[in-house]
């Protein structure tokens, strides 16, 4: 069962001690119970319509859980589980509405006692069959997925068959089945002696196999097998008690109804599971994808989503946007001299300058690739950039880096900034390009200082501005729009 070890877990010491305590509260009630079995109580058939709606309920809930397991590990053990649980949702109501006699009033249904009797032969037979085929399945074989949605046609088809069949038998009377009881008992001797034992045996057996192929591995088997245990009590005093309606037969129907529940439990506790699972993996992922793992800065795909998304919010509020662009001098001489490892001892230092700068949630610091940063400031006009970028400069050039053994190392960096208020969202691509031609200009002045874009750019940019504006105007005075052309 190794395939399906990812998609369930082994149950924690504190859910196997529940497990015990459940399983060992199921046998001595039901032995306790035996005693008083026989004696009748007061027939409820409030009683019946609670038990019937809740096994119903609960029996469909874990064949769909369990199909989706199907689905997903592709495992025909989880087909036929889903199968034995659906066989129950299929059978179960209408034995318990034979047992009300609310089914007498459609004048179709002709059943009797021994169809009710009947159907619940099926039913618990059918469902630890169903069960004991699942576990002697191998549960290390998938199928390949063009056969995933083939078998289970063929699977719940053919059982679907069989349940219309067996409900056209018992309630519509199409055929005859041998009589089990007669009308006028609810409990013959044959069922007590045949059948009764019949299903005694098939729950013990199924439960053997369940503990022996499951061995309490996962949440699912372990519970499967409270349910088991929990379905051969029933039948024990549900046989014992011999009538409808005694103490017996009502604490078989509180069996019945755990053995139900139980693997709906196991299948809420492992989909709890797998949400913490996934949400842990999610933001895990969420963020491999967004930050750079050396540096611990935003990565240069965040970067570029939020410069872009920070350009489409200047461009509403015409505000100014900065891009620092900063290269750490000399670097490969660093590494040349000092070997790579401290090279990345280096640039975690580098970042850790940067960041101690960002005060502004909105701004940015990011590793833009190699030994190039950025730092994105929203809402910043060209001298506050600058300043923050002379700030990050000096931070850089005045803290040493300590190594290990107690040698101090310094490097130095160049920066290029840049700002505009962007008119289009190709602008991104205007200000990268503009803050690393400061850059280059920085590299070019000697390095280790701050560079802004040269003046011509400047008056370049005013003029575009100016022409923008202007065009604006003639849009909303309904004159014909002037053609710009950048550049
Ligand atoms: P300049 O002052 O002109 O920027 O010179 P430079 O040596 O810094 O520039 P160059 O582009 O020639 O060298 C960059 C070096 O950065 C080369 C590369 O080996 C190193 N580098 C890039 N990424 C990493 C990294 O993740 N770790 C380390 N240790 N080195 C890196
Ligand atoms: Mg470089
Ligand atoms: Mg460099």
């Amino acid at each position: 069962m190794q395939k399906y070890s990812l998609l369930s877990s082994a149950p924690h010491r504190l859910q196997y001690g529940i497990l015990a305590v459940l399983s060992l509260s199921i046998l001595a009630g039901s032995i306790w119970v035996l005693q008083i079995a026989q004696t009748p109580s007061i027939p409820s058939y409030g009683f019946l319509g609670v038990y019937g709606t809740s096994v119903f309920i609960f029996e469909l809930i874990s064949a769909i859980l369990l199909f989706a397991h199907y689905r997903q590990t592709k495992l025909l053990t989880f087909a036929l589980l889903s199968m034995a649980y659906l066989w129950v949702a299929l059978l179960a109501p209408f034995q318990i509405f034979l047992l009300t006699d609310s089914l007498g009033q459609f004048s179709l249904v002709t059943a009797s006692n021994g169809d009710a009797a009947w159907l619940w032969i099926a039913w618990h037979i059918g469902f630890p069959v169903l069960v004991a085929a699942a576990m002697l399945v191998n549960g290390d074989y998938s199928l390949k997925v063009r056969r995933v949605w083939l078998w289970a046609a063929g699977l719940f088809g053919t059982q679907i068959a069989v349940a219309t069949l067996l409900l056209l038998a018992t309630l519509l009377s199409w055929f005859a089945l041998p009589t089990l009881i007669s009308p006028s008992r609810d409990f013959s001797d044959s069922l007590s002696l045949v059948y009764g034992p019949l299903v005694m045996f098939s729950c013990a057996l199924a439960l053997t196999i369940v503990v022996v192929k499951g061995k309490f591995e996962n949440v699912i088997y372990s519970w499967l097998a409270v349910a088991m245990l929990a379905m051969l009590c029933e039948s024990v005093v549900v046989i014992y008690s011999g009538s409808r309606f005694s103490y017996g037969w009502y604490a078989a129907r509180v069996l019945n109804i755990i053995s139900s529940a139980a693997v709906v439990v196991s299948l809420l506790i492992e989909n709890i599971k797998l949400q913490y699972k996934v949400v842990e993996q999610n933001s895990t992922l969420k963020r491999m994808a967004t930050m750079d793992e050396l540096s611990g800065l935003a990565n240069r795909r965040e970067l570029d989503e939020r410069l872009k998304a920070e350009i489409q919010r200047a461009m509403r509020e015409r505000t100014p946007i900065s891009l620092i662009l900063a290269d750490v001098d000399r670097f490969k001489k660093f590494n040349d001299n000092h070997g790579h490892l401290v090279g990345d001892l280096c640039l975690k230092h580098v970042a850790s300058c940067l960041q101690r700068n960002i005060l502004r949630h909105t701004d940015l610091a990011a590793r833009y690739g190699g030994e190039e940063f950025a730092i994105l400031l929203p809402n910043t006009h060209e001298e506050d950039a600058a300043d923050l970028a002379e700030h990050v400069r000096k931070t850089i050039a005045y803290s040493p880096i300590v190594m290990d053994n107690g040698k101090i190392l310094s490097v130095t960096a160049s920066f290029g900034v840049a700002t505009l208020i962007p008119n289009a969202a190709s602008d991104a691509t205007e200000l990268l390009r503009t803050a690393d031609s400061a850059l280059y200009h920085a590299k070019e002045s000697g390095r280790n200082c701050v560079q802004r874009p040269p003046q011509s750019w400047h008056s370049h940019r005013d003029e575009l501005e100016q022409k923008i504006s202007a065009n604006a105007r003639y849009l909303r005075s309904g004159t014909a729009v002037k053609s710009i052309k950048a550049g």
